[in-house]
């Protein structure tokens, strides 16, 4: 690898010669694939594809893998400068830290977060992201912006909320079903960015407008992303108001079907179980927001069997593809596998294919991405294989789900080209970024009026310390100042200045 430098990789047609190449068919050796306009042109062995095309010089790239890049089925890239304000929170976290984050958001502020959320997407091995839905008060525009500046496939998200308070049964639903008919029609010749619509939750729509957005998008090709049975308290105000759980309420509309992409789907019954089987319906498994704010991890591996359509989502909780892998199979195993004595769980290979094909399927991407096959879009990871974790291999597949690490991350191409070298663009400034990042953030919290219920770690262990502390009432922590030991100080609070290393949308138009 000491003669590969990313120029050599940065040309509108690459002939690739990696060690290994994951195909839908399983790891295959002395293979090799075209990349030609954004997709793989041909795939096959080294020596038919060299000879069938003779123009291109063969870039070999010994010890490294290439493979599918990961699809995150559920991100919120305008949540990222609180992501560690999460930690140690009880459910229902969106209303006291995220939505207040979020509509503290300005133009410039939302695009700095959401591209800071796609560089790290990238940084984890994810080449597409789904984002749920911004409600930040500014053109969903600005996140598109930043997502296609970051370089990264987004599938995004249109609010269609028209009942807050989940009793608008009079709300005019005209406002929110036109906005939604724009934002479908809006990003049609875009090469990385695909509309969506999206509901917070069940309640957060009338049922007139959970039907219309299931008809729109259903016509439009694209999914609607709904938070579906992930709290408690959630499923037990629908069955309260409704007499239903959410996802049956959903199929009580008519917005159960191959358009939807449910967001967690953890509480289910059987029964809706069969529902999400029966409808086509797809889920995001999200096992790591599970772990650290939620009620229950979702039955993925009886999803598997029983041929139910699902990928992975971090939900904003880090950007990590292999950890999320890594987390799929974990937590399936510790919830379902240890009681029931299976010690496969689906085997790697189930963990692997949900984190791409399966990912791109979840997000209505199925036929563009996911799969390194002729006619897909050219979005792959170069995976370096040649350290002590990997080798020897046995197993690529279950390999990289429990012991691949994004360090191992030589280059990231999205559409074929290349957007990550050793975890760095090579052709936008990341370090910069990086730093608005740490300006702006802890400026956006302050003012958004975050309210948590868990203190610190620090806080947490002082009081666990003090029994007296930990006895007496707690008032409603502040949030605390940033720990930017590697970063400069924030600058004081106040209006935010456009940084000249980053121009943000609102800048260019
Ligand atoms: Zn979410």
């Amino acid at each position: 690898m000491t003669d590969l430098t990313p120029d050599r990789l940065r040309r509108d047609a690459l002939l690739l010669v990696p060690d290994v190449t994951l195909t839908p068919d399983g790891p295959l050796g002395l293979h090799a694939v075209v990349v030609r306009d954004g997709v793989f042109r041909d795939v096959g062995p080294v020596e038919r594809i060299v000879r069938t095309h003779p123009s291109l010089t063969p870039v070999r790239l010994p010890g490294q893998v290439l493979m599918p890049g990961f699809v995150d089925a559920h991100h919120h890239l305008t949540q990222s400068f609180g992501g560690a304000l999460a930690f140690g929170e009880p459910s229902e976290i969106f209303r006291r830290v995220w939505v207040p984050l979020e509509r503290a958001l300005d133009e410039e502020s939302a695009y700095v977060a959401a591209k800071l959320a796609a560089l790290e997407s990238l940084r984890g091995g994810f080449t597409t992201v789904a984002e749920a839905g911004t409600r930040a008060t500014v053109d969903v525009d600005v996140v598109a912006s930043a997502a296609r500046d970051a370089g990264i496939r987004c599938v995004l998200g249109l609010v269609c909320n028209d009942a807050a308070d989940g009793t608008g049964d009079d709300a005019d639903p005209r406002p929110v079903l036109s906005a939604a008919e724009r934002h479908l029609a809006r990003y049609g010749a875009d090469g990385l960015v695909h509309p969506s619509l999206a509901v917070s939750v069940p309640e957060a729509a009338t049922a007139p407008t959970l039907a219309a957005t299931a008809r729109l998008a259903a016509e439009a090709g694209a999914v609607v992303q709904i938070h579906v049975n992930e709290h408690l308290v959630a499923v037990e105000r629908s069955l309260v108001r409704h007499g239903l759980r959410p996802l049956e309420y959903l199929h009580h509309v008519g917005a159960l079907g191959p358009q939807l992409l449910a967001a967690h789907a953890t509480l289910l019954t059987p029964a809706e179980v069969t529902l999400l089987a029966d409808s086509g319906a797809a889920v995001s498994y999200n096992p790591v927001a599970s772990a650290w704010k939620g009620n229950a991890v979702a039955p993925a591996t009886a999803f598997a069997e029983r041929g139910i359509r699902f990928g992975l989502g971090t939900d904003g909780t880090r950007g990590d593809g292999f950890r999320l892998a890594d987390a799929a199979e974990f937590a399936q195993r510790l919830t379902y596998g240890l009681a029931s004595g299976d010690s496969s769980c689906g085997a790697g290979w189930t963990w692997w294919e949900r984190a791409t094909a399966g990912g791109a399927d979840a997000v209505g991407l199925g036929r563009r991405t996911g799969r390194v096959v002729p006619g897909a879009a050219a979005d792959f990871l170069l995976v370096d294989v040649t350290g002590p974790e990997m080798q020897p291999s046995w197993d690529l597949p279950w390999e990289l789900v429990r012991r691949g690490n994004r360090d191992q991350l030589t280059a990231v191409f999205v559409a074929g080209r290349l957007r990550l070298w050793h975890g760095w663009p090579p052709d936008w400034d990341g370090p910069a970024l990086v730093r608005r990042a740490a300006e702006l953030g802890p400026r956006v919290v302050r003012r958004a009026g975050v309210t948590r219920a868990h203190p610190t770690s620090v806080t947490a262990r002082q009081r666990a310390a003090t029994p007296d502390a930990s006895a007496s009432p707690r008032t409603t922590p502040a949030v605390p100042p940033p720990h930017g030991s590697v970063l400069p100080a924030p600058p004081p609070a106040g209006p935010a200045a456009p940084s000249p290393a980053l121009p943000c949308p609102g800048g260019r138009r």
